[in-house]
């Protein structure tokens, strides 16, 4: 059986930071699955789908064939074909992420695709419901968080580390909007499983959290 390990938590609490460099000194392989909600709202963007009209998204959404590649260690989301890991990043697509990711149909759309890439590699996967739904059965489960202060601050620094002038507080009420929405939808919402270990690192740094979860997944194999 793979060995399986589950990372969910609210946007901005650093999974994707800590779950690529925890692949990296376990030897796991990293799977993203908000790059593929990402792909899922790339495609309802570009085909000019109101995200508000479930059914139409539900309809739309299967057009969408979203397939995953490793090139040099690197997850690749391609979306009918396309490589679109260099559109998925941006505050628009994420937004539009957050609303289609509540539809049902497109749960489901991605559902098979993360439950066989985690049958088949030894993993790490992280998102919102990966410990509740995806992999009830993963050997570790992680709930990563920190206060929605720290996170808006991590991400207004990275901004600016990019010459960027972000604005602190639109910054801080996205990042609390997309909470609410992910914490509240009918399906799959965002919320700690029952047999998760909780990893606050709102006064951590990273190398604390990696040597944290790197000790679970050691105590757990
Ligand atoms: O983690 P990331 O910000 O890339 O995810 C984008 C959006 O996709 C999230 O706001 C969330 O609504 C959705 N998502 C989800 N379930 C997952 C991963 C992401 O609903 N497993």
């Amino acid at each position: 059986m793979a060995f399986n390990v589950a990372i969910d938590g609210p946007a901005g609490a650093g999974k994707s930071t800590i779950a690529k460099a925890v692949a990296k000194n376990r030897g796991l392989i990293y799977v993203d699955t908000g790059a593929m909600y990402r792909a899922v709202a790339l495609y309802i963007l570009r085909t000019g789908t109101n995200p508000e009209d479930t059914d139409a998204v539900s309809k739309v959404c299967v057009g969408a064939d979203i397939t995953i590649a490793y090139e040099e260690g690197i997850q690749v989301v391609y979306l009918n074909g396309e490589n679109v890991n260099a559109f998925l990043r941006t505050e628009e697509v994420g937004n539009m992420a957050s609303k289609t990711s509540a539809i049902p149909a497109v749960r489901a759309h991605l559902l098979n695709l993360q439950k066989n890439l985690a049958a088949l590699n030894d993993c790490i996967m992280d998102g919102r419901d990966i410990g509740t739904v995806v992999l009830p059965d993963a050997q570790l489960k992680v709930f990563l968080t920190a206060s929605s202060e720290v996170r808006a601050k991590r991400r207004f620094d990275e901004l600016t580390a990019k010459g960027e002038q972000p604005d602190f507080d639109k910054i801080k009420a996205d990042i609390e909007q997309r909470d609410y929405q992910d914490s509240h939808r009918a399906i799959a919402p965002l919320k700690q499983a029952s047999d998760a270990v909780l990893v606050d690192s709102s006064d951590m740094n990273i190398e604390q959290v990696i040597a944290r979860i790197s000790e679970l997944c050691d105590e757990r194999a």
